[in-house]
């Protein structure tokens, strides 16, 4: 697979599509083996990666960066229409909406970040979402014969705005 997902891309389409990005995930940075086990034996419903081997306290003796793995977030909304998957934002129109969702961009993050490649595995999501997209507007362009460059899903109204966080 590889990556041509644009910046343009991004809109609520591919994100009720996508919401790869509604995974909460922290990096702390520098972390000593005796933080990690503190945080290994306290936090509740957290994944810590790099995980430590079965039966082991820790990953190693080294420090390093950790990522916190909160899974999805309490407000997405996730159901099946039509044999796809559609996520929607609970708080989509609310004030209480963080503007970080509103505003975030994963091309533009990651270009920023010097992250557009394939071992982000966010935009790898992201991409996959939009080849599906594509591949069902293939579909249905071939079905009606639809002029080329006009998208078959344009027209759908969006009830979440995911692709503007
Ligand atoms: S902003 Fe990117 S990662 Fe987030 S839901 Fe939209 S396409 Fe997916
Ligand atoms: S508040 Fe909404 S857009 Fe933001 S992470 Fe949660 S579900 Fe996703």
């Amino acid at each position: 697979m590889e990556l041509d997902i644009h910046e343009r891309d991004i809109a609520p389409e591919l994100c009720q599509e996508c919401a790869a990005c509604c995974r909460v995930r922290a990096t702390v940075k520098d972390t000593d083996s005796r933080f990690r086990v503190f945080l290994r034996t306290t936090l509740r419903e957290v994944m810590i990666a790099p995980a430590a081997e079965l039966g082991q306290a820790d990953c190693c003796d080294e420090r390093h960066d950790i990522t916190l793995d909160h899974g999805f977030c309490k407000h997405l909304e996730s159901s099946t229409v039509e044999d796809r998957a559609r996520h929607s934002c609970g708080l989509y129109g609310r004030a209480e909406m963080p503007s970080l969702c509103c505003q975030y961009n994963c091309v533009s993050w990651a270009k920023h970040e010097g992250a557009y490649h394939l071992e982000n595995k966010l935009l790898v999501t992201a991409q996959q979402a939009l080849n599906r997209m594509r591949l069902r507007d293939a579909r249905l362009r071939d079905e009606v014969n639809m002029p080329k460059g006009r998208r078959a899903y344009e027209h759908r109204c969006c009830q979440r705005r995911r692709g503007s966080r």
